[in-house]
């Protein structure tokens, strides 16, 4: 049987180690710590993300500023409202809710956001540096396993590591800082040949996919870390990750759960690069 991962407890306690961050902020600097989010558009499943975040930031203490704007929002208002985020001083951090309604460039809009405010990690700059291994902002998903292989005592120094999927939100940022980290980095994607044998050669499996229970025990050696970033939904509706849990479990030394694993930390990791960016300002 393997130990679990627990992403929620962890972000339990992160978020209470930023709690007392920000009040030691405030205290010393005499104001708020502040990240601005924008939604554009009525995606229901944008909303709750967006109501979670600001959720989050009060529950920490971090100021939050919302910016709900209609669906028919031209690029021009999109374009000022952030050129305003970015010169503000109470704004520490910036972020648009992704994805945008299609007739907006969503590149442009994001390369406004200038790197010292980019909380989510996505800019080039940000990116440019984690590949050098030079201070940056990490994209928050891969930068919440980070902090989960750390709280476990999982060094992946010297391991074998793969990654499975290439977004450049997670499977790209995840094999940058695992290779930081000194692991072995291999990653996988739709294209891969020998997908089951490459997995299965890994100490230290990520699986960031977007498929239902794709993973399962043939492609998991004995004794290896498991981290599932995957959020589906299978057959009955119900959430899952991209690693067949019950399968895996019990060949695998840690795993992460789904919900319950990298989920909580992602967010968690959003209010950690927003007191970055404000200690840093
Ligand atoms: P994405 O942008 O759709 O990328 C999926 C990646 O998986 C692509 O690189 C794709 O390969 C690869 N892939 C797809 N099917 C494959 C297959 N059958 N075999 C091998 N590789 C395959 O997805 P994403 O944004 O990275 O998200 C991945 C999953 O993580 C989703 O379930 C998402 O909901 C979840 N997620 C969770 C969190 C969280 O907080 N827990 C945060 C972000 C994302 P190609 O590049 O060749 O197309």
């Amino acid at each position: 049987m393997s130990i679990l991962i627990d992403g929620k407890a962890l972000a339990v306690k992160m978020r209470g180690e930023l709690k007392e961050r920000v009040a030691a902020y405030r205290a010393e600097r005499g104001k708020d710590i502040g990240l601005a989010v924008v939604l554009v558009g009525e995606d229901p499943a944008s909303q709750v993300y967006v109501r979670n975040k600001i959720k989050a930031c009060e529950e920490v203490g971090i100021r939050s500023y919302s910016y709900k704007l209609p669906e028919n929002t031209s690029e021009e208002q999109l374009s000022s409202l952030i050129e305003e985020l970015v010169a503000a001083e109470n704004v520490h951090g910036i972020l648009v809710q992704l994805p945008l309604p299609k007739h907006l460039n969503e590149r442009k809009i994001l390369r406004l956001i200038p790197p010292s405010k980019d909380v989510d990690g996505f800019c080039a700059e940000n990116i440019g540096n984690l590949a050098m291994n030079r201070e940056t902002i990490v994209s928050c998903t891969p930068y919440g396993v980070m902090k989960m292989l750390e709280e476990y005592k999982i060094d992946p120094k010297g391991k074998r590591a793969v990654v499975l999927g290439r977004s450049n939100i997670v499977g790209k940022p995840m094999a940058m800082l695992l290779l930081n980290a000194d692991a072995t980095v291999t990653v996988c994607h739709s294209k891969t040949h020998d997908l089951k044998e490459i997995c299965a050669q890994a100490d230290i499996l990520v699986v960031a996919i977007g498929r239902a229970k794709f993973v399962g025990a043939d492609m998991v050696k004995e004794g290896a870390v498991v981290i599932d970033v995957g959020m589906d939904r299978d057959e009955n509706g119900k959430l899952c990750g991209d690693v067949d849990f019950a399968a895996v479990k019990d060949k695998a030394s840690y795993i992460t759960p789904v919900p319950g694993g990298v989920g909580p930390m992602t967010i968690t990791m959003l209010l950690y690069n927003t007191v970055l960016a404000a200690s840093r300002s």
